[in-house]
């Protein structure tokens, strides 16, 4: 009876989960609103005068904690829009599959040539299709909306974070000053230990005197 009262809760609960409005939505067809600091893929930027704006200085390759960033630095070469010598990456490949968005890449570029973007890349049944190549990379920079930082922006945070530090982190910081003050204080006493404790050691009893030494009798002595 008990087994049949179950079977008609589960069917009741099945009934009533069949007839819910959905919770999921049909990505990438539906696009929910996104957080104003999210962050997905990412993209190269050119300048304004349409240059490239990577300089191929191999930064993010050296940062990035994944290894999954491979650069071929050109060196210096004449700009094709201004003609002035700089440098220029000649291959930049990222794969986006073991990407851990920790954004140091982004943060370590000394010309915000890399940025993360809000839009996400089309999901993909296959590993391939998360190898950003330059082309896609630059792309991106044209066609999807960028995130909210460059690395000015990510490195002007840190330098400010470490000019003010948190009240908690302040808090601490006080704490931690009487107790560094009295390991100061005890340090000499420290010193002193093995002195105390020597003269806390008992007297050591006098040795005896050594017995005096016996004349082997003639005839008996003992044989080296
Ligand atoms: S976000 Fe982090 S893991 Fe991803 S490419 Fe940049 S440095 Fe590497
Ligand atoms: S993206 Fe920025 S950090 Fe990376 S190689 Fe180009 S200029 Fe250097």
């Amino acid at each position: 009876m008990k087994h049949f009262v179950d079977g008609l809760h589960a069917l009741a609960m099945t009934l009533r989960n069949g007839f819910r409005k959905p919770t999921t939505v049909e990505f990438p067809d539906v696009i929910r609103p996104r957080a104003e600091r999210y962050r997905t893929t990412f993209s190269l930027l050119y300048d304004e005068q349409g240059d490239q704006l990577c300089i191929g200085c191999l930064q993010c390759e050296r940062i990035c904690p994944s290894e999954v960033i491979a650069i071929k630095a050109a060196g210096k070469k004449e700009s094709p829009v201004t003609g002035k010598k700089r440098g220029y990456a000649d291959d930049f490949v990222l794969d986006l599959a073991a990407c851990i968005y920790c954004e140091l890449c982004v943060q370590v570029c000394p010309v915000d040539a890399i940025v993360m973007t809000r839009e996400p890349e089309t999901p993909t049944f296959s590993r391939e299709d998360l190898v950003l190549t330059m082309e896609r990379l630059y792309a991106n920079g044209k066609n999807r909306q960028r995130a909210w930082s460059d690395g000015t922006k990510l490195m002007a945070m840190q330098e400010a974070g470490r000019a003010a530090p948190p009240p908690k982190a302040a808090h601490h910081a006080k704490a931690a000053e009487p107790a560094k003050t009295a390991a100061v204080e005890k340090a000499p006493a420290a010193e002193k230990a093995p002195e105390a404790a020597k003269a806390n050691e008992p007297a050591k009893a006098p040795e005896p005197p050594a017995a005096p030494a016996t004349t082997a009798p003639t005839g008996t002595e003992a044989k080296p």
